[in-house]
């Protein structure tokens, strides 16, 4: 059983174990590298040699040069400079302010720094979503085609788990555009295909794939034209400036690594998981609603309404008995707001609090999901009971 802190972990979308592996190169490379990648000194060259053969590494794994690999923080920094860096880097070249457009099932780490460029005086439009959470790509096609754009729009939604048409929006974009994918959903869950290799930049976070928390990358295009908006001494072409940690690179690469060849088992297993816990969940509360999508959808997670039920006990009342689950994005668990991406899809409030995410992680199995599933429709039951009495 795979756990953080509860008994049964079903928040993987939120965050996931490190992979054991991962772990043992960030902390060879923590113990025997104490040089500053940058120093010329032998040390210093030794640290650099293991960062730039993780960028090698990275940059095999995804299918494009070193150069385009920058290593950042977490995928919230790579989604800021990427999208801060084009706005900036359109806007030089083509003397205007570029459109803005994303989508309303974007992560605050894309809304963000988008919301923050409209606060400038930005155009910024946003995407309607469909009842599972699909952003419109013809309403996208349709913009695009007026004015140079900085678009950014998501692999996979972190809360319904809908797979965003991302192949037709990177095929329409123009030379004076920039689209931009949040690919952090995907990782691990999704087959690595060429779509992402057409975006002028992508980002991807470690901790959702097996590496440790503080790690994740943008990918550049070929064509990318990104700006810097951070000033240091000039790290990474001066894209992310900062000192780079070689061992945090190297455990990302290994966690990468194995997330990308066991990826077609792993959904496999996820997806048999995820069909039997709604089965035995649909068994005991028929009327729950499904906000997933049925096709197109990432293979491990379940959004799930409870019709009838006040939302703000469901997840105490689970977590009370070491069942771990989110009431809606990472970031925004425990807060008493319905769900934004929800409410966009035309959920109503009440609905949106009673809403449950369950993501499933690379240790799933059927016969786990199936105890999780039962303990999971006990306690919702219970909690039914305690709203009709
Ligand atoms: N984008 C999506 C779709 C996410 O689900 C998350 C995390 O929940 C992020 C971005 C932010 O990633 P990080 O925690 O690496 O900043």
């Amino acid at each position: 059983m795979n756990s953080k802190s509860a008994e049964h972990y079903l928040d993987h979308n939120a965050s996931t174990l490190v992979r054991p592996e991962s772990l043992e190169a960030f902390v060879e490379y923590s113990k025997t590298l104490g040089a500053n990648p940058s120093a010329l000194h032998r040390p210093g060259r030794r640290a650099q040699g293991v960062l730039e053969s993780a960028r090698d590494k990275m940059a095999e794994l995804l299918g494009c040069r070193a150069k385009q690999v920058v290593f950042t923080a977490s995928a919230t920094e790579a989604n800021n400079l990427a999208i801060l860096g084009a706005v900036k880097g359109l806007g030089r070249l083509n003397g205007e302010k570029p459109q803005l457009i994303t989508s309303l099932s974007e992560h605050p780490a894309v809304t963000g720094p988008m919301r923050a460029l409209q606060r400038q005086g930005y155009d910024l439009r946003l995407l309607g979503l469909d009842r599972h959470g699909r952003a419109s790509a013809a309403e996208a096609h349709e913009l695009l085609e007026r004015r140079p754009s900085v678009i950014a729009i998501q692999w996979a939604n972190n809360e319904t788990g809908a797979i965003q048409k991302i192949e037709s929006i990177a095929a329409m974009q123009g030379h004076s555009s920039h689209f931009h994918c949040d690919a952090v959903q995907g990782f691990g869950k999704l087959e690595l295909n060429s779509t992402l290799q057409n975006c002028s930049s992508y980002s991807l976070s470690g901790h959702k794939l097996g590496a440790p928390i503080g790690v994740g990358a943008l990918i550049l295009g070929d064509d990318a034209i990104l700006d810097a908006c951070f000033f240091g001494g000039g790290h990474q072409n001066g894209i992310r400036p900062g000192t780079e940690s070689p061992a945090l690179a190297a455990a990302l690469t290994v966690a990468l690594e194995l997330a990308l060849s066991e990826q077609k088992t792993c959904a496999k297993e996820m997806q048999k998981a995820r069909k039997l816990f709604l089965d035995e969940i649909k068994l005991a509360i028929p009327d729950v609603v499904c906000n997933h999508p049925k096709t197109d959808c990432l293979p491990n997670t379940l959004s799930l309404s409870f019709p009838g039920i006040d939302g703000r006990l469901l997840l105490p009342a689970l977590d009370a008995e070491g069942i771990a689950a989110s009431s809606g994005s990472a970031c925004s668990s425990g807060a008493p707001q319905a769900s934004a991406i929800l409410r966009a899809c035309g959920i109503s409030s009440d609905l949106a609090r009673a809403t449950l995410r369950f993501s499933f992680g690379r240790d799933s199995s059927l016969q786990l999901a199936k105890v999780q599933a039962q303990l999971c429709a006990q306690i919702i039951s219970r909690v039914y009971k305690l709203a009709n009495t």
